[in-house]
């Protein structure tokens, strides 16, 4: 018996979600294989080898893996997934395209976006936007699951891993990787950052003017309601949420945010809560460490000063 964590890359490195991964696939106490796959391995591989707890670091290099795409990911997997009883993968926009594909394939059913692994076979998940947690017992002869990474911590990098190259199956050619658009920013990634600070709708269109200062001084990644996404005052990829990135940071700011159900259901594993609004009956107090009740057009200024005096 043995586990298959699917590796993901960001560039020449493993995402964080990675090492988050390889930890929750721990859980097992069965020996866990890392599956790397890309074009120019040499510097992922020297860094996938140290992740703690992996037995073997398997390596498929090939060009079309350069970006890979999910068509491609699901051969080299179902290649050697029969020596497997467990796949795990991040429950990442990537581990949502290629873990179902596999299950189909194999014809068994996932468990996805589980929060806890109770061994062997138990797995407790989230439904209904965090408002009931479930546990499964999944009776399939294969366990393929995808974990959410934030429910994990990350895994040390004191391992020293064996390195195995495999063969990359052939390029399948059913669909073509043509371009892509990042925003680049000198922030910290939304669902890795230490500090979140996160606006609603009420900010209108001083969303940026009001929250840039303070995240820049806070070394924090700034965040959005779908609310105030729709209207267009905050770009798409900073919607935190049932429908956005689920994050759990050290400290999340919440200013002018209700704290609709969808909402906290990206945020609710946040160590520290602290929440602005203006309504002291606000949804979000309820959840908040520490509320203040305020303006936030007064005190995000006044924060901002007190922040550069320090
Ligand atoms: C299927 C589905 C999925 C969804 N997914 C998501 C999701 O992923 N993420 C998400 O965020 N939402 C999601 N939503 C939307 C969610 O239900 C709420 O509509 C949204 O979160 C509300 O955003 P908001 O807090 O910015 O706006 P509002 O609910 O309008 O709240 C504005 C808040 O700002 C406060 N405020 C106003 N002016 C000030 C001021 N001057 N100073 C201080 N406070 C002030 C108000 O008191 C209020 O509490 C989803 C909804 C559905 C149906």
């Amino acid at each position: 018996m043995s586990v298959l964590v699917l590796a993901e890359k960001d560039g020449n490195q493993l995402k964080p979600s990675t090492y988050q991964a390889v930890t929750a696939a721990s859980a097992w106490q069965l020996p866990i294989d890392l599956l790397v796959y890309g074009d120019n391995l040499d510097a992922m591989a020297a860094e996938a080898r140290q992740l703690a707890g992996v037995r073997r670091v398997l390596l498929a290099q090939a060009g079309h893996f350069q970006h890979p795409l999910v068509e491609d990911v699901l051969e080299l997997v179902l290649g050697i997934a029969n020596q497997y009883t467990h796949v795990l993968s991040a429950h990442s926009v990537f581990g949502k395209s290629v873990i179902p594909g596999i299950a189909a394939r194999l014809d068994i059913a996932p468990i996805t976006d589980v929060i806890e692994i109770r061994t062997p076979s138990t797995y407790v998940r989230p439904s209904y936007a965090g408002n009931i947690l479930s546990t499964i017992e999944n009776l399939e002869p294969v366990q393929i699951i995808t974990v959410r990474a934030t429910a994990f911590r990350a895994c040390s990098r004191d391992g020293e891993a064996e390195l195995v190259t495999i063969d990359a199956p052939a390029v399948r050619g059913t669909s073509k990787w043509i371009g892509e658009q990042l925003t680049h920013s000198e922030r910290p990634e939304l669902n890795s950052a230490r500090v979140v600070i996160a606006g609603g709708r009420s900010l209108g269109e001083e969303f940026n003017n009001l929250l840039d200062p303070i995240a820049e001084r806070l070394d924090a990644a700034i965040g959005a309601t779908r609310a105030c996404v729709d209207a267009g005052f905050a770009a798409n990829e900073l919607q935190v949420g049932q429908t956005g990135t689920i994050i759990a940071p050290e400290l999340y700011i919440a200013v002018g945010i209700s704290g609709a159900m969808q909402h906290l259901a990206g945020i609710k594993d946040s160590k520290i809560i602290v929440a602005i609004n203006h309504d002291p009956d606000a949804p979000i107090f309820k959840h908040a460490d520490y509320g203040l009740v305020a303006d936030l057009f007064t005190v995000l200024p006044e924060l901002n000063t007190a922040l550069q005096q320090h």
